[in-house]
């Protein structure tokens, strides 16, 4: 069930509790500003998550109140697990979702990191 982006911030979503190691997670990489583990249900060979360790919905919530060392924090944590991973040569694909038009069921901000072979068009017709 998608959520509705607007909503405030619940400290018990799943992302929340992986955050503070209260349920597992296969991790990749993790910083000052953010984590990577790999998706439970993958839809391609490489499908991992990256998310900011901040308390933030989805990237409207992001894009709007986190700080400037938040967000570059973040997104340089992105491009490093890219790389770590070997996805840049042969390429990759970044899709974050919001509320109900995008599908996002987890409320916590999440960029999904497909990779690992010819992806196909970049969404379903
Ligand atoms: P969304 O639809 O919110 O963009 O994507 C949520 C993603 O979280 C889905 O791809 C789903 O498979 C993944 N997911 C949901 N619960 C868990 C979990 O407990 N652990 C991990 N690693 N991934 C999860």
């Amino acid at each position: 069930m998608p959520i509705d982006a607007t909503q405030p911030y619940d400290d018990q979503n799943i992302f929340a509790k992986i955050l503070r190691g209260e349920i597992p997670s296969r991790r990749v990489y993790e910083d000052e500003w953010a984590v990577a583990f790999h998706d439970i249900a993958p839809l391609a060979p490489v499908h991992i998550l990256v998310i900011p360790r901040g308390a933030y919905v989805s990237w409207d919530d992001f894009s709007a109140n986190a700080s400037a060392e938040e967000i570059a924090g973040f997104v340089r944590a992105v491009g490093i697990v890219a790389r770590d991973l070997g996805l840049v040569a042969p390429g990759y694909r970044l899709l974050a979702n919001v509320g109900g038009h995008g599908g996002q069921e987890v409320p916590h901000l999440h960029v999904h990191m497909f990779g690992g072979q010819p992806l196909g068009a970049m969404l379903a017709r």
